[in-house]
């Protein structure tokens, strides 16, 4: 697995509506290890609009306050990725993309080349949706799927989504006390990608089915999708570097 992609979620990133600084830097410490592996990076990340609400508190429900406390957050959170990058020598990059840019070839192909440049001179893009021109047909709405769709353009071998969550269980593990992971998952059922969003704060959205959403996009292209908990690195660590699949779901079809 030469290019990886690593999504991460708000949850990961904030903690009681700051920048959890700590999961970000553990983050970083393993895009850091991987690189001195060989691996190229693009990391998607959420956490603009919490970052901007802990620089001015503007009303989260209102989509265009949404999008000003994006536009507060984005160059915020991407200074605090600068900063744990450079110590490890490392350069970061934004890229801000909308759903529409895949849509055009021609885009998509523009968006690549400079993704190609970036991770050919050791460079870590960082990906975020361009939420202040992204109108609401047009709006992802998560990262997850935007993820997938950066996975399988800018052909990476597998997406990361790192989570809350350590994998996916066959019911909501924090619903039910019983709940079993699954551990490599080679095909979704249509109820389970249509199954109502369940957002359980106010700076997630999409929930499970998004990622699910997403492995299922990836799949369908012959591609895979690694969830894992982005709170203990350990299972990712495990997966990506020593080739040891201990915890967290895998999604690839049936060979
Ligand atoms: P993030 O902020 O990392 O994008 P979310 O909080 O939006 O993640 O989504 C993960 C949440 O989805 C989990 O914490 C869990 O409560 C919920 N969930 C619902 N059903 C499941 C399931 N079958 N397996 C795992 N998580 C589930």
């Amino acid at each position: 697995m030469r290019r990886i992609v690593i999504k991460v979620g708000s949850h990961v990133l904030t903690e009681e509506g700051t920048i959890a600084l700590d999961r970000l830097g553990a983050l970083v410490d393993l895009i850091a290890e991987l690189q001195k592996d060989g691996r190229e990076l693009i990391l998607v990340s959420s956490g603009a609009v919490a970052a901007g609400y802990t620089q001015l508190p503007l009303d989260r429900s209102s989509v265009k306050e949404k999008q000003a406390l994006a536009a507060i957050g984005q160059p915020y959170l991407l200074k605090i990725y600068q900063t744990q990058f450079a110590h490890h020598a490392i350069l970061s990059a934004q890229v801000l993309l909308s759903a529409d840019d895949f849509d055009s070839r021609k885009r998509t192909i523009h968006a690549r080349n400079a993704v190609d440049t970036l991770l050919a001179n050791g460079v870590v893009p960082i990906v975020n949706e361009n939420d202040v021109v992204a109108t609401e047909e047009l709006v992802f709405g998560d990262n997850d799927r935007l993820s997938a769709h950066v996975a399988h353009y800018f052909e990476a071998d597998i997406l990361v989504i790192l989570s809350d969550i350590d994998g996916l269980y066959d019911k909501d593990p924090h619903r039910h006390a019983g709940a079993k992971l699954r551990k490599v998952v080679h095909h979704l059922e249509p109820e389970e990608l249509e199954a109502d969003c369940n957002p359980h704060d106010r700076f997630a959205t999409g929930g499970i089915v998004t990622k699910l959403q997403a492995a299922d996009f990836l799949m369908r292209r012959g591609g895979r999708m690694f969830l894992a908990s982005g709170f203990d690195l350990g299972d990712v660590r495990s997966f990506l570097i020593a080739g040891e699949h201990k915890g967290g779901t895998l999604f690839i079809r049936e060979p």
